[in-house]
């Protein structure tokens, strides 16, 4: 042994004592129920995870860190070899995992298929997601999974909720067949805007969504209410309105990237005139008719004849006025390439309830299987647009729209993230876009979305390092709710009914 190695190991004793002294001191001066003895530290009413690799979103990583837990909130952390504990404490081994904060789907519909909301809470819990945003649905119904989340915090993810869909005179999701469940509120002028409005307040709604058909008075007056309240307000954009417009009047974030390309185009001006003449409905078409007519109209013409000038102005627009977009990209890609065709994908359908899974297979036969080309060239558009808004500093959420397009709780948002990735996120701005950057857009980010003392323990324990492979999100060890350990035998029986079916860490077929 030479006299450097001497020094160290003289150094790391001395220093381990130094700080264990300060350590206990300030333990019994703040934390009575802390006892130190030769044993090292007990934390009375906690738990401790230790030797394990903090993944935190913005800082770098951090290695063999201690973390401990006490009721809802990490406690404290520190260097696992830094600080002796007690071997009374309870203790999990983290050696050679990985701990981050609990993801987000940012944008999902528990009214879409009323018939499988129940199930979804359970299975958003089994792959690490432990919060939601609502982005649209009848309130009361909407209202409800959130009131359980907060009755069973350490069971359920936390749902924030937008009520329905405020929609124009001509309301989209009107509930006129099962393609359109009646997600949206028609309302039918200004006042009657506002008075619908308020009675979601009331309700204490978390934000509010703008539908396409509202008119830009209508608009206004939603996005003046919102501020107001401080409320974020979210949506696509008003088929009467350019993005500017709605950006410049304070729509915050912007889901599916929708009808920002109608401004994109060069024939962007006389375009919004057409669909203002169109928008008059003088044969009283339904609103879902009516929209489909627009968009067949105009989508595909637009993205076949962008403008880049056009295209630089709306996204230093959107960075200005930190407009966040939730793209949804692995929606678009779902439908382009049916990808719930596949055996590999239908073999995921044994973690849905019966009766749906049941359903979704007969459905999903009798869909013909093609490619439309101006589909596909559409969702290509949708990553390079992701690619470039990110390069110009928009922020992303991870949203998936989930149970639309066949799409599962849960899984989905992991397809999202590889989506993300693939289009230009770097593997840290995507665990960004589903853990702190929600927190921050509601106002949450000094108490969730780190892994931090005195934040909410809301944790996903993953096997392997996401910020090597993206696809390592889905390496769930264990997820950490509100302070409760979940461990994998807990989630697995979320997850199926059979008891021989087995967690599949890797997504097959991607
Ligand atoms: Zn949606």
């Amino acid at each position: 042994m030479d006299w450097k190695t001497i020094y160290q190991l003289v150094y790391k004793v001395k220093s381990r004592w130094v700080f264990m002294f300060k350590y206990c001191f300030l333990s019994t001066v703040i934390i009575l129920i802390t006892a130190c003895s030769n044993d090292g530290i007990y934390f009375e009413n906690s738990y401790l995870i230790e030797n394990i690799s903090i993944i935190h979103p913005i800082e770098e990583v951090e290695n063999q860190m201690t973390l401990v837990i006490s009721e809802n909130k990490i406690i404290n952390q520190f260097k696992t070899n830094q600080v002796k504990v007690s071997q009374k404490n309870v203790i999990y081994d983290g050696y050679e995992k990985y701990i981050m904060p609990g993801l987000w789907d940012a944008h999902i519909h528990f009214a879409y298929e009323t018939d499988l909301a129940n199930a979804m809470p359970d299975l958003f819990l089994a792959h690490g997601v432990t919060s939601l945003r609502d982005t649209g649905g009848e309130i009361d119904f909407v209202n409800s999974f959130k009131q359980k989340s907060l009755e069973n915090p350490k069971t359920t993810p936390r749902v924030k909720i937008a009520g329905p869909l405020v929609d124009g005179n001509y309301n989209v999701y009107d509930g006129s067949s099962p393609n359109y469940p009646e997600l949206s509120i028609r309302t039918v002028n200004v006042i009657d805007l506002k008075k619908q409005v308020q009675i979601l307040i009331d309700k204490n709604v978390d934000f509010l969504k703008a539908y396409e058909m509202l008119s830009p008075a209508q608009f206004e007056a939603i996005a003046e209410i919102a501020k107001e309240n401080n409320l974020k307000l979210t949506g696509h954009i008003p088929l009467s309105m350019s993005v500017i417009d709605a950006s410049n009047l304070g729509l915050n974030s912007i889901e599916h990237l929708r009808n920002i390309e109608l401004s994109m185009s060069t024939h962007s001006d006389r375009f919004l005139k057409e669909r203002k003449e169109i928008l008059e409905n003088k044969t009283q078409i339904k609103g879902s008719q009516l929209r489909r007519t627009l968009h067949k109209k105009q989508r595909f013409k637009s993205i076949y004849s962008l403008d880049s000038t056009k295209i630089k102005e709306i996204v230093s627009v959107l960075a200005k006025n930190n407009t966040w977009q939730i793209p949804t990209l692995r929606l678009y890609k779902n439908y382009v390439y049916q990808k719930y065709k596949d055996s590999s994908y239908t073999s995921y359908f044994k973690m849905l309830p019966k009766n749906k899974k049941e359903e979704w297979i007969s459905e999903i036969k009798e869909i013909p299987r093609n490619l439309n080309v101006d589909l596909k060239n559409y969702s290509d558009w949708t990553q390079i647009m992701v690619k470039y808004m990110n390069l110009n500093g928009i922020k992303f959420m991870a949203g998936t729209d989930v149970p639309i397009g066949y799409l599962l709780p849960g899984l989905s948002l992991h397809q999202e993230l590889i989506e993300l990735n693939n289009s230009g996120l770097s593997r840290r701005e995507v665990i960004q876009s589903a853990t702190i950057n929600p927190a921050k857009y509601f106002n949450m980010n000094d108490s969730l979305g780190k892994v931090k003392t005195g934040y909410i323990a809301d944790l996903v324990i993953l096997n392997n390092n996401p910020l090597e492979n993206i696809e390592n999100t889905l390496s769930i060890n264990a997820v950490i709710k509100d302070g409760k350990y979940l461990g994998r035998k807990y989630l697995d029986s979320l997850l199926y009914h059979n008891k021989d079916d087995q967690y599949f860490p890797k997504l097959i077929g991607e």
